[in-house]
């Protein structure tokens, strides 16, 4: 989407609290540099960089949400294998059910990785939980760290090669992973105050439209709020695809980076591959149907 020099904004970043390289004080001072209008900062499982962007401060006219991306099953009838992502905007980071539900997201993480790792040696990949711990210090621990750790020692030429030829999904050293059910997210979402949104569509698998738009409804029943229509991965096809769906179903329109900062390098905050760039009448229009 093109801004026409308007200033844009950039709902889904990834911090240092997940498998983002940029701490939460270095998203906000790159957004004041970049210009952005508004900033959401949308970690895997954990709303720890949220609450450490508030509590540095958010200086005007950059405006600031908090975020959380869950990773959830889909629906029973539905037979995804891609992450079904549910994003929660304008999120109470102080809500109980919301961070009881994240701890125990965060306990399945931990006790996915040593299974990883095992995978991992058995094929040949020395590379220990110890030495990954080390690298990684008191972030949460997910594959793009495991894959930066396998470039590094030599194993892979890049973090792309280590998703394609173990990590990915369906690859020898993948381990699957517990997943809230996507009503839960939903609705745990909603109980802190949030506005609930699923996360690029067409990273789903299947990812033809009828599918996508099932999926929708069967979401928004569940109390789905809006679409991630805006992502570097969707096609201008699948973008417009996207907004006749939202616009169907009366559902909110959002968009962002997915930036991770080293861990997908060819990805820029605000401005994805580069031309990229999410108008700020969408943040308006999510604040204003909280
Ligand atoms: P995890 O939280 O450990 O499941 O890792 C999720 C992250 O891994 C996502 O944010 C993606 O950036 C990255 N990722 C997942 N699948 C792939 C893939 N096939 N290729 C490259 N990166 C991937
Ligand atoms: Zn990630
Ligand atoms: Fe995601
Ligand atoms: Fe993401």
């Amino acid at each position: 989407m093109d801004c026409n020099n308007n200033a844009c904004i950039d709902l889904h970043i990834h911090s240092t609290a997940s498998d983002g390289t940029f701490s939460p004080a270095e998203i906000l001072a790159l957004a004041q540099d970049l210009n952005l209008a508004a900033i959401a900062i949308t970690d895997h499982d954990t709303i720890n960089g949220s609450k450490e962007a508030l509590g540095i401060g958010v200086s005007p006219p950059l405006k600031f949400l908090t975020g959380v991306e869950i990773s959830a099953s889909p629906p029973p009838s539905f037979s995804y294998s891609g992450s079904l992502h549910i994003l929660g905007y304008s999120i109470k980071i102080d809500n109980p059910l919301l961070n009881k539900t994240l701890a125990a997201l965060q306990g399945a993480r931990k006790n996915r990785n040593p299974g990883i790792i095992d995978r991992l040696n058995s094929m040949g990949v020395a590379i220990s939980m110890d030495e990954l711990s080390n690298e990684v210090g008191g972030a949460q621990l997910g594959r793009p760290h495991i894959a930066r750790l396998m470039v590094k020692k030599g194993y892979v030429e890049s973090i792309q090669e280590a998703f394609d030829k173990y990590l990915g999904k369906g690859k020898p050293a993948y381990v699957d992973k517990y997943r809230l059910d996507c009503s839960m997210a939903i609705e745990v979402i909603l109980g802190a105050g949030g506005i609930p949104v699923i996360a690029h569509p067409f990273l789903l698998n299947p990812r033809n439209i009828g599918d996508i738009e099932e999926l929708v409804i069967t979401l928004k029943a569940m109390g789905l709020k809006g679409i991630e229509v805006y992502y570097p991965e969707h096609s201008q096809d699948n973008i417009s695809k996207l907004e006749d769906i939202a616009n169907r179903h009366g559902l909110l329109m959002t968009g962002g980076t997915d930036f991770h900062g080293s861990l997908k390098p060819e990805i820029k905050m605000g401005s994805g591959r580069g031309d990229f760039c999410v108008p700020y009448i969408l943040y308006e229009r999510l604040m204003e149907n909280r």
